[in-house]
């Protein structure tokens, strides 16, 4: 699905290079749960975002489908982030004076869809709520179904679990998990007992991979 081959990126810390991903070799296999796992600063940010073409690498190819994602205009990138992908991050960001039913159909698509989500995720009698009367594990489940809906190739997933308490967060990634569909599903941590269920971890340190 996805390929990464000596994939870096470096930042410019005023006038000095930092390397957050380092000649990073990866793939991202057809419906696969692939964990990524490595402490703050590792560079697991910026290797979700040179897999998903929000960040265009410094050196080195991400291809998706066998396309390289840097030869693809902003147009194009673009159109595959909403199309082809689903995106959850660390704080589950919704728009406050939307409920939760109008917070997933955001990313577009129908809204039967959308309820069916919800239903999957036990959120079914609270679809009609804003996001302040939900609690931390119900707004970021609102947050998966949103990345669920028109069912993406790819669902990257930026540390969903950080700002829950365990028992939330292990509900989050089996709803993740469970509710994907055929798609792959990517996601980034630091807590090794979240990946208990994924296919196959990786682990990265100073923005390379380490195994
Ligand atoms: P993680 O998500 O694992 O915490 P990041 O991908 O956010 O790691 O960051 C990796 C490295 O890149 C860190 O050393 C961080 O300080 C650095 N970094 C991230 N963003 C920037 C930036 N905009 N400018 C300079 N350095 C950055
Ligand atoms: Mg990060």
């Amino acid at each position: 699905m996805i390929e990464a081959c000596s994939v870096s990126l470096v930042y410019d810390d005023h006038g000095k290079p930092v390397y957050a991903c380092k000649d990073v070799d990866l793939e991202v296999r057809e419906g696969e749960f692939l964990g990524i796992l490595g402490p703050s600063g590792s560079g697991k940010s910026s290797l979700l975002y040179l897999l998903s073409g929000l960040k265009v690498p410094s050196g080195g190819d991400v291809r998706y489908l066998g396309r390289r994602i840097a030869d693809m205009n902003d147009e194009e990138r673009a159109g595959l982030r909403l199309r082809d992908f689903g995106f959850i991050f660390q704080q589950p960001f919704l728009l406050g004076y939307l409920t939760a039913l109008e917070n997933v159909l955001v990313s577009g698509g129908g809204r039967s869809q959308a309820a069916d989500l919800l239903d999957l995720l036990a959120l079914s009698d609270k679809a009609h709520r804003l996001p302040h009367e939900l609690s931390g594990g119900e707004r970021q489940r609102v947050c998966v179904a949103r990345a669920l809906l028109g069912q993406p190739k790819v669902v990257f997933a930026d540390e969903p679990t950080a700002a829950l308490d365990h028992a939330n967060g292990v509900h989050v990634v089996k709803m993740l998990k469970r509710n994907r569909g055929t798609g792959s599903l990517v996601m980034v941590t630091h807590d090794p007992t979240m990946l208990e269920e994924a296919d196959r971890v990786i682990r990265l340190a100073d923005g390379m991979v380490t195994e």
